[in-house]
This record gives structure tokens, C-alpha cells and sequence, in this order.
């Protein structure tokens, strides 16, 4: 039944997926991109539904940044711009609410490349952090991601990792997370996470090939709605957490609390647009202000 209308179909199709791709490849730097949330599926079905990883970018594809080569990668569990001369996450964007988190238990063994690179960037293997005196930061944190052992595992890709020191990884970074999970799981909030680093001009590097960019900074910015809410019910009054904390050694007894800040701080260090979904007004509005109303519910 191959007639013409299929095949015109099928070339249409094939079109669509080569624009698709050429997307990708140029995300890197573009200004104003707006992620239309046509195509979203349910928030709260963390599984089958979610298979492209749309979900994670509700909040709009990040804009801007250091004009470094990135590369957008979307997977089922969470969504990345990594930056192909750092080989770190420029930012790692995610969906959380009490769905994700299940009884799979923490991966064993190593961290792993990730086999969803393009060949022309390095990819970070789990001994290029070994003995450098750095944690391997989670972005995705495997606690949020134990609904299966596939969710849990791709936690565990090195695109999703940040150099920390063990005092900010285990310290108020942590309580951060936890706070995090308190939210979705006890609060049945609706979580729309991004976080990445700050890095200086002259920034540490680490690794093998003495290639991984080390940030000065880790940053955090989470989106609290109520269960099943998407970017369409952000509003002026939405509560928004943002955090900046520094990548250095002591402070592993502090609390988050201590590095709020807000969505327009980390936008001006790191050069990018965050939020980009949500409606300029209302933009304007979240991210100049620290939110403190669920800060205290703790
Ligand atoms: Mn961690
Ligand atoms: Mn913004």
C-alpha cells in the first residue's frame, strides 16, 4: 500500500526528525527559545508515559549561557545541557513529586559514561573523579529516582555529575535534597528542579585528560506547585527556592537556608535564562524574590 500519500507522508516524517535533530545540535546559545508544552504528558506518572523526557523541561529550555558547544539531552528521567568543553552539565532539569521515589536500592559499582553523547564529545568516566579529593555530585540525586532499577541506574550516568567537595555534597547541598523530598513525598508538592554549576574564568579542572571544569559554585532553583500542576498555574505568588552555595570545604554543618538567593542571582552568574516558559511578567516577579513561606515549613 506503498502510494503516494504515504510515501510524501513518510519523507514529511523524515523531514521533521532531521529538523528535530538539527535543533538539538544548535540549542547552544540561542536566545529567546521558548519550549512550547504541547506534547507534555501527566506529571506524576514518572513511567512509560514520560519515555522522551519532555516532562523535565515544563519550565522551558534554558536560554543563553557561556557559548561553550552544548549538547540538549533528554531522557526519561531528567533532561541536560552538557557543555562539551567543561564535560559537565551546564544545568540538569527535573520533574519530582512522591512517584519517583520507589524501593529500588542504590546502584552498585561505578559511575558510567554516558551512551547518549554524540561521538565528538569526551566522555567522563567514573576514574576521572578518582582521588582528586571530589565528590561525584549527583545532579539528579538517586534518592529521587528509585521508582525502577532503570531510573535509579540512569542517575548514575557522569553527564549527571558535578565535581563537589564531600563537606557541600554531604553538607547543605544534601539538606537541600532533603528538603526536596520532604516537599514531594510528605507535601505532595510538584517539584520542577533545575541545578548546575558557577564557574570562574580560570576554574579547577580534574580528570585523566585534566579535562573536567571544577565549579566555583553549585546553584539550585526549584519550581513548588501542588500535585499534578504544570507551567500553566505558575503564577506571581508560586513559590520558588533558589540557592548558591559555594564548593569549598567547612561546611558541612550549615544549613541551606543560609545560601537562598534568587532565580535573578543565578541567572546574572550564570549567564543564563531560566524559567523561560513562564511568562515574562510573571518571570519578573518569581525570580526577584526570595520565597520564605515554605522555607519555614521544615
Ligand atoms: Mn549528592
Ligand atoms: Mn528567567
Amino acid at each position: 500500500m506503498a502510494n503516494k500519500k504515504t510515501l510524501s507522508r513518510n519523507a514529511a516524517i523524515g523531514l521533521v526528525l532531521v529538523l528535530l535533530g538539527v535543533q538539538i545540535f544548535t540549542q547552544c546559545n540561542k536566545k529567546n527559545q521558548q519550549q512550547t508544552p504541547s506534547e507534555q504528558p501527566t506529571p506524576g506518572s514518572n513511567g512509560a508515559s514520560n519515555a522522551t523526557g519532555t516532562i523535565h523541561l515544563e519550565m522551558g529550555i534554558p536560554t543563553g549561557g557561556d557559548g561553550e558547544p552544548a549538547y540538549l539531552l533528554k531522557r526519561k528521567q531528567y533532561a541536560l545541557s552538557y557543555n562539551g568543553t567543561k564535560n559537565v552539565p551546564n544545568w540538569v532539569s527535573s520533574n519530582l513529586n512522591a512517584s519517583y521515589f520507589g524501593d529500588t536500592e542504590r546502584k552498585q559499582g561505578q559511575f558510567m559514561p554516558d551512551p547518549d553523547l554524540p561521538p565528538q564529545f569526551y566522555k567522563v568516566r567514573h576514574q576521572d573523579y578518582s582521588n582528586t579529593g571530589f565528590d561525584r555530585g549527583h545532579m539528579v540525586r538517586s534518592e529521587e529516582r528509585t521508582a525502577s532499577r532503570e531510573d535509579n541506574d540512569a542517575t548514575f550516568y557522569t553527564t549527571n555529575l558535578l565535581p563537589q567537595y564531600h563537606d557541600l555534597n554531604a553538607g547543605p547541598w544534601l539538606r537541600l535534597e532533603e528538603f526536596c523530598q520532604f516537599l514531594s513525598v510528605r507535601k505532595k508538592k510538584e517539584l520542577y528542579i533545575i541545578c548546575g554549576g558557577i564557574f570562574p574564568k580560570n576554574y579547577q579542572t580534574i580528570g585523566k585528560r585534566n579535562n573536567v571544569a571544577v565549579p566555583s559554585h553549585c546553584f539550585k532553583i526549584i519550581v513548588v506547585l501542588e500535585s499534578g500542576q504544570k507551567v500553566n498555574d505558575v503564577n506571581e505568588n508560586t513559590t520558588v527556592l533558589a540557592a548558591i552555595m559555594p564548593n569549598v570545604e567547612g561546611i558541612k554543618s550549615e544549613q541551606w537556608r543560609q545560601y537562598q538567593t534568587t532565580v535573578d542571582e543565578i541567572e546574572q552568574r550564570t549567564g543564563y535564562d531560566f524559567l523561560t516558559a513562564v511568562p515574562k511578567k510573571i518571570q519578573d516577579a518569581i525570580e526577584s524574590r526570595k520565597s520564605t513561606s515554605l522555607a519555614m515549613a521544615q
